[in-house]
């Protein structure tokens, strides 16, 4: 049988709640359980996909081609195992999925409500996700008092009562501020959060403990007391991004374990382990990541990058994983410098400081001529470069403009451009709806024998994932090849330009995919990896 655990957040959003749940993951994977993991997004949308990734982040892309919340990410990096889309719930899809019931008369003579039919529509998918696994976790997104957290609550209290208390647990995720002003860790955001969880029924086993600094034996017995919960069951969970000795994601579950919360775990859901962790290449992982034997500089362009006075990078959460990924696996550090397309365009960016130049994904038409420029750098002056997607096709508009002589573009900036080098997809010409309609999630490509890039991957069949509308106009193919570009990888169809290179190169390649989103801290990518090794 199936055991959930439900996690929620207490004081503010962005607590750490989606690292906690991956984390509580590995953990659990470590003692020898099937682990998955569910995240639960009280917005109306049906995905993340129609969102601005400045206010939302990255868009995560699953094997079987939703789009994603970016939390799911972290459950694959974790996990170590691809998540699909039935595993992010919106509050969208539910009702979507209840209205379209009610239309087609499937409650016929019935009173559609909020209790029982949201609640029920919401545990039936969220059993349906935990299928077949020993252990679902579930994250509730947003903050313990939200209005729109409410069915979701009400959901998880109701499935501990046909599931029994031992087969299902409550995490609540926390914050402890220590204001500048009188500069002592507070816990009364912390009790009146639990104070709100209780109010939707909810008892929570555990209160993970977010803060600056670690939380002293004082302030655990208070929110123990206050909380009644058992002994041991408040955990610590000071900041690590920051802190130089752990500064990585990756050491969350170590600290976690070194207050037992695995077993903590298990004995609340009456589980006995299967076997004993095994966390040394884990932590040697995290070693290389935090304090690594060198360090390589790489520019990534991009256009997500300042909203007010800050830098939003989430929105290429996963091409800086993947990165950090590759680089642990080398023993590098990697110093990312996000570097905004529009600052190449006014002129104020030297690149001859980097390592590496990285073009991410992309839409639109703004910061593309930077983005282009930069190609050109890295072509020109031979520095790494790796293009994803919108990089990829950067680096062919660059190649077919400074190369080829064409007047290029893609029509996605301008339709009337005389040599369409990247056009729309056939099949995406007529598509008028936005959400979801994408070439989305995982496509295979069959690699050039003889390609650097098979030499890469070690094989000439990969399945990465895509999502995107246009393609490099496939007339242009020859004109490309003949000019010195190769390309590559192609769709098992021959039309689809998936990869290309530039031969005897430090390192030139990029792809339509996105690789990224397949990358593990103890499996990197391999084009991350190749990429990284062409620095050294
Ligand atoms: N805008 C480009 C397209 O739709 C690239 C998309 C991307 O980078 N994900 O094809």
């Amino acid at each position: 049988m199936t055991k959930y655990i439900f996690v929620s957040g207490g004081v503010i959003s962005g607590v750490g709640k989606g690292v906690a749940t991956a984390s509580i993951g590995r953990i659990l994977k470590e003692y020898g359980f099937s682990v998955t993991a569910v995240k639960i997004d009280p917005y109306i949308n049906c995905d993340a996909g129609t969102m601005r990734p400045t206010e939302h982040g990255e868009v995560w892309v699953t094997e079987d081609g939703g789009e994603i919340d970016q939390d799911l990410g972290n459950y694959e990096r974790f996990l170590e195992h691809p998540i699909l889309k039935s595993n992010a719930i919106t509050t969208g899809q539910v009702y979507k999925e209840l209205i379209d019931k009610e239309r087609r008369g499937d409650f016929l003579g019935e009173t559609v409500s909020f209790i029982p039919h949201v609640p029920d529509e919401i545990k039936k998918r969220i059993v349906a996700a935990g299928k077949g696994y020993d252990i679902c976790l579930v994250e509730i997104g947003g903050v313990i008092g939200d209005y729109e957290n409410i069915p979701f609550l009400f959901a998880a209290k109701s499935l501990e009562l046909e599931l029994g208390v031992e087969n299902v647990c409550h995490v609540m995720v926390t914050y402890m501020p220590i204001p500048g002003h009188i500069d002592e860790m507070k816990t009364k955001p912390t009790q009146l959060a639990i104070k709100m969880l209780r109010e939707n029924g909810i008892q929570p086993d555990f209160i993970l403990c977010r803060g600056k600094l670690p939380l002293d034996n004082i302030r655990k017995k208070k929110i123990e007391r206050y909380s009644n919960v058992q002994p041991g069951h408040v955990i610590s969970a000071p900041d690590v991004v920051g802190d130089e000795t752990a500064n990585t994601i990756y050491v969350v579950p170590l600290n976690f374990e070194k207050d037992e919360l695995g077993s903590k775990l298990m004995n609340k859901l009456k589980l006995e382990k299967r076997k004993e962790p095994e966390w040394d290449a884990w932590s040697e992982m995290v070693r290389r990541t935090t304090k690594p034997s060198r360090y390589v500089d790489i520019a990534i362009v991009g256009k997500y990058l300042e909203v007010g006075n800050f830098q939003l990078t989430d929105s290429y959460l996963s091409v800086s994983a993947a990165l950090s990924h590759a680089g642990a696996a080398n023993d590098v550090g990697i110093n990312i410098h996000w570097i905004s397309s529009k600052k190449i365009e006014n002129g104020e960016v030297d690149f001859s400081k980097y390592d590496g130049i990285l073009v991410p994904g992309g839409f639109g038409s703004s910061g593309v001529e930077g983005k282009i420029a930069a190609v050109q750098y890295a072509r020109e002056n031979d520095i790494p470069y790796l293009g994803l997607c919108y990089g990829l096709q950067m680096a062919v508009i660059e190649f077919a403009r400074n190369v080829c002589g064409l007047d290029a573009n893609t029509t996605e900036v301008d339709k009337d451009v005389v040599h369409k080098i990247v056009d729309i997809l056939p099949e995406q010409a007529n598509v008028k709806s936005k959400g979801g309609t994408m070439r989305l999630g995982s496509y295979q490509a069959l690699l050039k024998e003889t390609s650097g890039i098979a030499k890469i991957y070690g094989g000439n069949k990969v399945s990465e994932r895509h999502r995107h509308r246009y393609e490099v106009n496939p007339e242009y193919h020859e004109a490309l090849e003949e000019n010195g570009l190769i390309i590559s990888g192609k769709s098992p169809d021959g039309k689809l330009a998936e990869f290309i290179e530039i031969p005897n190169k430090k390192f030139f390649f990029a792809t339509q995919s996105h690789p990224e989103f397949k990358s593990c801290p103890m499996k990197p990518a391999p084009m991350f990896d190749a990429f990284i090794k062409s620095m050294l």
